[in-house]
């Protein structure tokens, strides 16, 4: 009797229940170990997430550089190879859109990998003169700059192209045009599709580059290379994806025949995650059909196939962080989708704005007790605003019930894009500590931030309080 109860309860696959070891919700990596506790594992090292969680403290930011260049790595295979197979004649440039996330854990490893960049603004790009200055990076890789042109962001780009970068600025509005293609390198063309497409952002009137008329009534410039769009983040289906490269395309063509020198599309960023694991289309399947898709029109229009370049920002990122938090008191709730609130020892406002900002969905599971008895939770921040929370859209999320004497932890997957550069410090709690898990070793990138350090954040400086 007893031995069927244990394999019984063993039976329960647990790994599977919180969705973990599945490639197609970016959960590859994840497991849960016998004690219940969750892992991440990079070839022979396995990371501990709740040792690590309940050594460093929380609330706690966990960054796993190897994933980032795993996927990435994924992603430039599978292009080439279906370019290869297809018989296509254009090359691949994956470009990191450096908005997403523009920390060093990030950049450095996707550098290493082979990427590209794209980058938004003259801070951005100040970034990016630094690590080109200290050799941090092929001095082949382009950098694509988009965002308005301000003069000291337009004096950084000629700077740099004088230097040597491969820099490629990219006309945004009407009032660019006469100022950027005075540049001596390539320079882009961004067209705000008329195309209506299936992300949270779809908006009638994108303030974002040239209407396709005006981008079509531009007399030749000799050093146009790169047509751009970028329809907007976090596409919900591969329908969507296709249907504005096919819309493109036309675009592409008419232009080609005014500025002869554009030989490249660049699709821009979309490509979506799987937040809230349900099916969803995958890298392999969007690749091969766009490829197979280009070579079929280009074919068709007796041009060229164009070199394709992708700005795939969240895709890469999210999945490569990870935000840990312990439950610090439970309350309960009368009459509700769910039984209790668990209030964090963090902030959904301030750490994962999307949450508040957006409305958006999280992968939330626990870091221990993974295989006990459970409860329906909402989650509850720690600033004293009642909009930080997080019930899953008013339905609810299942935690382990508390246990006296017992730290529960709480993860949130995926947090890797955005997140950090829109946090912020109501009620001036401290931003989470900050580690990376790489090659088997934990490194700090970030400690807890003490309360002078966000105080000087608001001009008390030493003496200051008197
Ligand atoms: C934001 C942005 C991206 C990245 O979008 P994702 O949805 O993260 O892939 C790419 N290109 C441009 C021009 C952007 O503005």
């Amino acid at each position: 009797m007893a031995k069927k109860k244990k394999s019984k309860k063993l039976g329960k696959n647990w790994r599977k229940f919180w969705k973990l070891g599945v490639d197609e919700f970016n959960t590859k990596f994840f497991g849960v170990n016998k004690d219940g506790e969750l892992t991440a594992a990079e070839g022979h090292h396995i990371y501990n997430l709740s040792d690590i969680a309940l050594k460093y403290g929380t609330p706690l930011s966990v960054v796993f550089p190897f994933v980032l260049e795993d996927r990435l790595k994924d992603l430039i295979g599978y292009f080439q190879a279906y370019m290869k197979i297809y018989g296509y004649k254009g090359k691949f440039f994956y470009h990191y859109p450096m908005k997403v996330n523009q920390n060093k854990e990030f950049l450095l490893p996707l550098l290493s990998e082979g990427a590209n960049l794209e980058v938004t603004s003259a801070n951005e790009l100040w970034i990016v003169k630094k690590l080109w200055e200290g050799e941090r990076f092929h001095a082949k890789i382009r950098v694509l700059c988009n965002g308005p042109k301000s003069d000291q962001y337009l004096d950084l780009i000629e700077e740099l192209r004088s230097k040597g970068m491969n820099i490629v600025p990219i006309i945004e509005s009407l009032e660019e045009v006469e100022r950027v293609s005075k540049h001596k390198g390539d320079i882009g063309m961004r067209v705000n599709l008329s195309l209506k497409t299936d992300t949270h952002w779809d908006k009638k009137f994108d303030l974002f580059g040239l209407t396709e008329k005006d981008a079509l009534g531009l007399s030749k410039m000799k050093n146009l290379k790169i047509m751009h769009y970028h329809v907007g983040s976090q596409i919900k289906t591969q329908k969507s994806i296709i249907d504005a490269i096919k819309h493109a395309f036309g675009i592409y063509v008419e232009l080609q025949k005014i500025h002869p020198t554009l030989d490249t599309l660049d699709i821009g960023g979309g490509f979506g995650i799987p937040y809230d694991r349900k099916k969803f289309y995958t890298v392999k399947g969007v690749s091969s059909k766009i490829i197979k898709v280009l070579k079929n029109l280009s074919d068709k229009a007796g041009i060229r196939h164009p070199n394709l370049a992708v700005e795939w920002g969240r895709y890469i990122a999210a999945p490569a962080q990870v935000m840990i938090y312990k439950v610090i008191s439970e309350k309960s709730i009368p009459t509700a989708n769910a039984k209790s609130w668990y209030v964090l020892d963090g902030s959904f406002m301030n750490d994962l704005k999307d949450t508040w900002a957006i409305h958006q969905k999280w992968h939330i599971i626990p870091a221990n007790n993974m295989t006990g008895a459970l409860k329906t939770t909402w989650l509850a921040g720690s600033t004293c605003d009642s909009d930080d929370k997080y019930t899953e859209g008013g339905n609810y999320i299942l935690l382990p019930k508390l246990h006296e004497g017992r730290d529960q932890l709480v993860a949130v997957l995926d947090t890797g894009a955005y997140q950090e550069a829109l946090a912020s410090h109501h009620c001036l709690l401290s931003a989470p500590m900050k580690i990376t898990a790489q090659n088997g070793t934990i490194q700090i990138i970030r400690k807890h931030e003490t309360a002078d350090a966000i105080g000087k954040l608001f001009g008390w400086t030493n003496g200051d309080h008197k």
